[in-house]
């Protein structure tokens, strides 16, 4: 029966396009920003950790080893930037692909940031709609 229930929610997520009980970590200071970016992913079945700042975000990757982190470059406590690096120069954490979340949107910003060390980048105001594919891409 367990199996059978299984097997329903799985063809369930699949048809919505995405692997069941993927996680990802949100790392965004900005609350109503953090909450669109859990909605929307947890819409589309992804199981969503949520963290304040960069320091707390490094904690909770450690913790959770999500599968993808949204991160904000712009965080109390520890900038996105330096949290990313920290979590790409630990051992543990260096495999956990990192997308930046930033309110850059500047010619140059882009590539600036993914020569940092970061694995993609989204740009805020959040396009809801993009952001499912842009997720899922890294899976
Ligand atoms: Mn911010």
């Amino acid at each position: 029966m367990i199996i059978c229930v299984n097997l329903w929610i799985n063809a369930f997520f699949r048809i919505k396009g995405v692997a069941l009980s993927k996680k990802i970590l949100v790392v965004e200071d900005d609350e109503k920003n953090r909450e669109l970016v859990r909605d929307v992913l947890k819409y589309y079945g992804y199981e969503v950790r949520e963290a304040k700042d960069g320091a707390e975000g490094i904690k909770m990757a450690e913790e959770h080893m999500p599968d993808l982190i949204l991160m904000d470059i712009q965080l109390p406590v520890m900038d996105g930037i330096t949290a990313m690096m920290t979590l790409k120069n630990n051992p543990g954490t260096k495999g956990i692909k990192i997308i930046a979340l930033s309110a850059f949107a500047m010619k140059g910003d882009k590539e600036e940031i993914l020569e940092a060390g970061f694995d993609d980048y989204i740009t805020k105001p959040l396009d809801t709609r993009q952001l499912p594919g842009i997720v899922k891409r890294h899976f």
